[in-house]
C-alpha cells in the first residue's frame, strides 16, 4: 500500500521576497526526511519566484487556480499560468476560499476536475465548523464536500485530500489525535464506499488546523493521517521539525 508521508505548507496571504528569501535560505541545506514529499504553497504573485529558489526536492503549489483555459477572468490565475511557472500543485478549495470568497462544493468540485485534466496535482480541503462538530454533523459536511469532488474528479491519482476542521484553522486548538484519527477513517471508508477501494488504500489524507512542531509528531503516528498540511507553522524555519514528524 505505501502512502508516501506528505507534508504541504500554505503561507496563505502571507510574506514578502525578503522573507521568502530568507526562509528558502534557511530550509535550503536542511536535513528533511527523503521519504516524505514537500510542497509549499505560496500567493500567486510569488509563484515564479518561490519556484526558482526553492530548493528541487521540494514542490510548489499555487493557493488557488480558476476553472477555465484563459479569458476575462479578472484576478484569476490559470492552471496554464502556474504551470508556466513550474507550479506541479494547487491547493483547492480551503475553508478561507469557501468562508470569505463564498466558493461552493460545486465549484470548487469544478474546479479540481479541471486542475487534475490539465495536469496539476491537487490539495482539495474539507472539514466543519465548530457548530458542526458539536452537534455530532462532522461526516455529513465531508461527505458533501466530497460527493460534490467525487461526482467530477475521474482519476485521483493525484489527489492528496486535506481534512481540515475550521474551528483548528489558525485557532491554537488542535484537534486531538483521536478526533483527527477518527475523521480520516470516516473520509478512507466513505472514499472506499463511494468511490472504489483501491482509492481509499492509496489517497493520502492530510491533517490541517494549529499543526506545530511540538504537535506534529503524535498526530503523524495515527495510521490514517499521511501528512500536513500547515499554515502559520509553513512560515517558520523549524516547520523541518514537522518534516521530519515521521522520521
Ligand atoms: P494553521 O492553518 O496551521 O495556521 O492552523 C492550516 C491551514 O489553513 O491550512
Amino acid at each position: 500500500m505505501g502512502r508516501t508521508f506528505f507534508v504541504g505548507g500554505n503561507w496563505k496571504m502571507n510574506g514578502s521576497k525578503k522573507e521568502i528569501k530568507e526562509l528558502v535560505g534557511a530550509w535550503k541545506d536542511a536535513d528533511t526526511d527523503k521519504n516524505t514529499e514537500v510542497v509549499i504553497g505560496c500567493p500567486a504573485i510569488y509563484l515564479d519566484l518561490l519556484s526558482n529558489e526553492l530548493r528541487s526536492d521540494w514542490k510548489v503549489a499555487a493557493e488557488n487556480v480558476y476553472k477555465k483555459k484563459s479569458g476575462a477572468y479578472t484576478g484569476e490565475t490559470s492552471v496554464d499560468m502556474a504551470k508556466d511557472c513550474g507550479i506541479e500543485w494547487a491547493i483547492l478549495g480551503h475553508s478561507e476560499r469557501r468562508d470569505i470568497f463564498g466558493e461552493t462544493d460545486e465549484e470548487i468540485a469544478e474546479k479540481c476536475a479541471f486542475a487534475l485534466e490539465n495536469g496539476l496535482k491537487i490539495i482539495p480541503c474539507i472539514g466543519e465548523h465548530l457548530e458542526e462538530r458539536e452537534n455530532g454533523t462532522t461526516m455529513d459536511v465531508c461527505a458533501k464536500q466530497l460527493e460534490a469532488m467525487a461526482a467530477k474528479i475521474k482519476d485521483w491519482t493525484n489527489v492528496v485530500v486535506a481534512y481540515e476542521p475550521v474551528w483548528a484553522i489558525g485557532t491554537g486548538k488542535v484537534a486531538t489525535p483521536q478526533q483527527a484519527q477518527d475523521t480520516h477513517k470516516d473520509i478512507r471508508k466513505w472514499l472506499e464506499d463511494n468511490v472504489s477501494a483501491d482509492v481509499a488504500a492509496s489517497v493520502r489524507i492530510l491533517y490541517g488546523g494549529s499543526v506545530n512542531p511540538g504537535n506534529c509528531a503524535e498526530l503523524a503516528k495515527c495510521p490514517d493521517i499521511d501528512g500536513f498540511l500547515v499554515g502559520g507553522a509553513s512560515l517558520k524555519p523549524d516547520f523541518t521539525t514537522i518534516i521530519n514528524a515521521n522520521k
